[in-house]
């Protein structure tokens, strides 16, 4: 049996077709701008054309992993700023059935069907207490508790970005002031970047990104350079990062964790050991096996994850 599954990102829209938990096929296009019936028309061409590549007899149905707050009862995106036309509530899944001709679709959030892709196939198979971190544009998170994804009443489960942690007085794109995404984010880091540079600091990170969008392999190749503000912003998140994931190891009880996302695979296995070191660091139970290890499925992850929802 194959399924489809769906990464619906504010820049791009990942599918691809998994069979018998192996991807088999994909397809990438950019997101549309004009609003959810341009998104829903675009998702469904994805489908037809991952159900065209092998047949559509024996396709379960399709998952979608979307950005924001997804109602999983009824499919429904309740809230995703950063899709065009999602800033409300969107019938999803019932949307998309419906220019699928009735296709079973299932609509979860894009951190929670990342990590349940790395729980089910990933660096995380075998273990049943699991966190996955992703470091991006923010932060996000998704918690496999007793083997099973925890989702919580209303679906919020896991967002580790939106933590408090001790001494950050930042404002996060959330609006509170000192979560982990307000230091640990992409995006909060170049805000910094520029506010420094703007008040006279030398950094590579503007040279580099001049004024378009200061990706992820800037931050690595100003960090290589040597560059002072790239190394002190990702100490800072480094050990933002260590308090965040110690603190939901004293809550939980954690056998691993799993960082990914766009910085952090850009970062590398490198990033990835010293937030391992600063967990270790301020575990309260030292002598917890908790392990961080790099994430194992970089891009595909959410949406090989919302394909697996079909038999979750
Ligand atoms: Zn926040």
């Amino acid at each position: 049996m194959s399924a489809i599954g769906i990464d619906l990102g504010g820049t791009k829209i990942q599918g691809v077709r998994v069979d018998h938990d192996r991807v088999v096929s994909d397809v990438k296009v950019a997101t549309p701008t004009g609003g959810v019936d341009e998104v829903v028309a675009a998702v469904a061409d994805c489908v037809r054309r991952l159900c065209a590549q092998g047949g559509v007899t024996g396709v379960a149905g399709v998952g979608v992993g979307a950005p924001g707050v997804v109602d999983v009862g009824t499919g429904d995106v309740v809230r995703a700023p950063n899709l065009p036309g999602f800033e409300d509530r969107v019938a999803l899944a019932a949307k998309l059935g419906d220019a699928l001709d009735g296709m079973r679709t299932v609509v979860d959030n894009d951190a929670n069907v990342a990590v349940l892709a790395e729980h089910r196939v990933g660096a995380a198979r075998g273990s049943n207490d699991v966190l996955g971190v992703w470091v991006g544009t923010g932060v996000g998170g998704g918690l496999v508790l007793d083997g099973r994804l925890r989702r919580g009443p209303v679906g919020g489960a896991g967002e580790i970005g939106h933590m408090a942690v001790a001494g950050v007085t930042r404002r996060c794109g959330c609006g509170q002031v000192g979560h982990l995404e307000a230091v640990a984010g992409r995006a909060a880091m170049e805000a910094e970047a520029r506010r420094r540079h703007e008040a006279g600091e030398q950094t590579a990170l503007v040279e580099l990104a001049g004024t378009r969008r200061m990706k992820s392999s800037v931050f690595a190749k100003a960090l290589e350079a040597g560059d002072q503000v790239a190394r002190q912003l990702l100490d800072d998140a480094v050990v933002a990062l260590g308090m965040a994931v110690a603190s939901a190891a004293a809550l939980v009880d954690l056998e691993l964790v799993v960082v990914g996302g766009g910085l952090a695979d850009k970062l590398g296995a490198h990033f990835v050991g010293r937030v391992d070191q600063a967990v270790r660091a301020r575990l309260f139970v030292p002598t917890s096996p908790l392990r961080v290890v790099p994430a194992a499925l970089g891009d595909l992850a959410g949406a090989t994850g919302a394909a697996l929802l079909l038999d979750e």
